[in-house]
């Protein structure tokens, strides 16, 4: 590969950060390697748009520079997820399951992430970081490592001769166990994260990323921060 003309800060990272526990986590890891971080949170007219206050609170809390993207127009264009079109109901239930096709919001991390690649060149960041994990590949095609790969394969060839930063996934081959488990090591705020797909004032407790971030935190023996509408924090099946 020829060597870039300019050259990156490798210690700056733009982090996509959606204000749920892995980009929190992720936040957190970056924070803790001493980068200098600029987090970005897009509005793409999600359901769920109390994540968007959550990552603000994250973001703030590690004195990261924050932007929101206000691409909330293409929400009606990205008709047909539960989590874009108000039409489609979000469904309840494990995520290794068929009515969580549901959730999936076409090219959502294409588009997430082309927004921090973007933002990354723009002011020389060595690393765009994205917080995806081994238990988002069953249905989510753009969360896989040939997602992440032809990405960064993307982000040379559409900047070449420019600053390009490198794609990380730490995450990629984790579990959300994992997650759950290095969060609290690294002290990160998780109980200001949000995951509920239904965007209520508090998390549902059964919805499919609901469901799985109760499991995460069970399965991690770590206590759970998390406040859901039945009251309960400890784990059962819906
Ligand atoms: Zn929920």
């Amino acid at each position: 590969m020829p060597e870039s003309p300019a050259k990156t800060d490798p210690f700056s990272a733009v982090v996509v950060l959606s204000g749920g526990m892995d980009s929190t986590t992720l936040l957190a890891h970056y924070a803790m390697l001493h980068y200098r971080l600029t987090a970005v949170t897009v509005d793409y007219g999600q359901r769920h748009r109390r994540e968007i206050e959550s990552a603000r609170t994250i973001a703030g809390h590690y004195g990261a520079e924050h932007h929101v993207v206000d691409l909330s127009g293409i929400g009606v264009l990205l008709g047909g997820s539960a989590l874009t079109d108000s039409e489609v109901g979000v469904p309840s239930g494990h995520y290794a399951e068929d009515s969580m096709r549901a959730t999936v919001v076409p090219n959502r991390n294409a588009i997430l992430a082309n927004v921090a690649v973007g933002a990354a060149v723009a002011r020389r960041a060595g690393v765009v970081a994205l917080g995806m994990h081994a238990g988002d590949h069953f249905i989510y095609p753009d969360c896989r490592p040939a997602f992440v790969r032809a990405l960064d394969e993307l982000v040379q060839v559409a900047n070449e001769g420019f600053p390009t930063p490198r794609v990380e996934t730490p995450f990629i081959t984790w579990s959300k166990t994992d997650i759950a488990k290095y969060g609290n090591r690294l002290g990160a705020p998780l109980d200001k994260s949000w995951s509920c797909y239904r965007g209520g004032e508090r998390h549902c407790g059964t919805c499919g990323t609901c469901y799985e971030r109760r499991e995460a935190f069970r399965d991690a023996e770590v206590p759970d921060p998390t406040e859901y509408l039945d009251g309960v924090t400890e784990f059962a099946a819906p």
